[in-house]
């Protein structure tokens, strides 16, 4: 039976947390006097916004048939990311292994916590193989990062592969489910209570259309959330923030529907760039986005640039040499991205 306090860095399982205003009385009082705030309420934000975002975790919850107290709420995805790396990996001790190609975050965090970072390279056609990965792993691995369906491939990660990798490491597996909502595939949130050891990152920057909003989430069991909870920033999500989200939680519809246009112009736009000369291939796409193989990259990036349309050039990533990373825009946008494409 796994046991997560044994996979939490020394100085962590020791901590005692900062215990502020709102975590020490709960609940409602006539008389707020206890956190120094400016008792004036004309702009309905004097207080100090609820530390674990009750409200905003409960809606989520309800969505996503999970238990409010396995879900995290971070400035971004970026903020669990780091967090993984702040509980688990002792500095220069501990190392953290990952698939690759795959998202920068996971690697520019391991450096920035100067915690060793091993890549594993997918199979060329981007498929995962469990135990190529597994045998990266050695006593000090604490971390393993997926990421499925997978930033800038595109596409899901073999559910008995990742099975094999839950199954056989005895730390923490970190499944990145950011494209989730584009996906053919079911979440792995319903496997939580299956494995102690999974945290499901997904976020709010995508499908829900609110990356400037910056809210990403991280579900796991409640013993791996406390210790996100003990490591947090306080107040880590402003109200502003929490009120904006839960808002945006009431009109699952309007993300159903946006969702729906994205995955019906993936073939659309995937069809047409195929027909393209100096496209080599498209790659099947579980995401909105299209990973694109073209006969110059570099070249094709600064042309495209030159004429206003910003792609994601992969041509310096392992196994994406050529490949641009397009996302789905609206049907006009897809347009004007096939005519220019044209005119090269
Ligand atoms: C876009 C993306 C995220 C989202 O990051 P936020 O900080 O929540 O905006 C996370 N993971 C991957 C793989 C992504 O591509």
């Amino acid at each position: 039976m796994l046991n997560i306090n044994t996979l939490v860095r020394p100085c962590i399982a020791r901590l005692k947390p900062y215990s502020c205003a709102r975590d020490e009385f709960k609940g409602e009082a006539r008389v707020f006097v206890d956190a120094n705030e400016n008792p004036f309420d004309e702009n309905k934000y004097n207080r100090y916004p609820d530390p674990l975002q009750l409200a905003v975790k409960q809606r989520i919850a309800e969505l996503k048939k999970v238990r409010a107290t396995q879900i995290m709420l971070g400035n971004g995805s970026d903020e669990p990311i780091d967090l993984i790396y702040r509980i688990f990996c002792e500095p220069t001790v501990n190392n953290a292994v990952a698939i690759a190609p795959t998202y920068g975050m996971y690697g520019v965090c391991a450096d920035i916590n100067n915690v060793e970072y091993r890549s594993v390279n997918l199979n060329n056609d981007y498929s995962l193989d469990a135990n190529r990965l597994l045998a990266a792993v050695d006593a000090n691995t604490r971390v393993i990062w997926l990421c499925s369906p997978n930033n800038p491939t595109g596409n899901l990660l073999n559910r008995s592969e990742i099975k094999k990798v839950l199954e056989g490491f005895g730390g923490i597996v970190v499944i990145d489910e950011a494209y989730v909502d584009f996906a053919s595939e079911e979440s792995w949130l319903s496997e939580l209570d299956n494995y102690p050891n999974l945290v499901v990152l997904q976020t709010f920057s995508k499908a829900w259309g609110m990356a400037s909003v910056r809210c990403g989430m991280a579900f796991a069991s409640e013993e791996i959330i406390g210790y996100f909870n003990k490591v947090k920033y306080p107040y880590n999500i402003n109200k502003l923030t929490q009120e904006f989200v839960l808002n945006r939680l009431q009109n699952v519809e309007l993300k159903e529907k946006q969702t729906k246009i994205i995955l019906g112009e993936r073939p659309k736009l995937a069809l047409e760039l195929e027909k393209l000369a100096l496209v080599e291939k498209v790659y099947a796409s579980d995401a909105n986005f299209l990973l694109v193989k073209v006969n110059d990259a570099p070249k094709i990036y600064n042309q495209l640039a030159q004429k206003g349309i910003v792609v994601r050039s992969r041509h310096n990533i392992v196994l994406c040499n050529n490949c641009l990373r397009i996302t789905i825009g609206t049907a006009d946008e897809n347009k004007v991205i096939v005519e220019t494409l044209k005119e090269l």
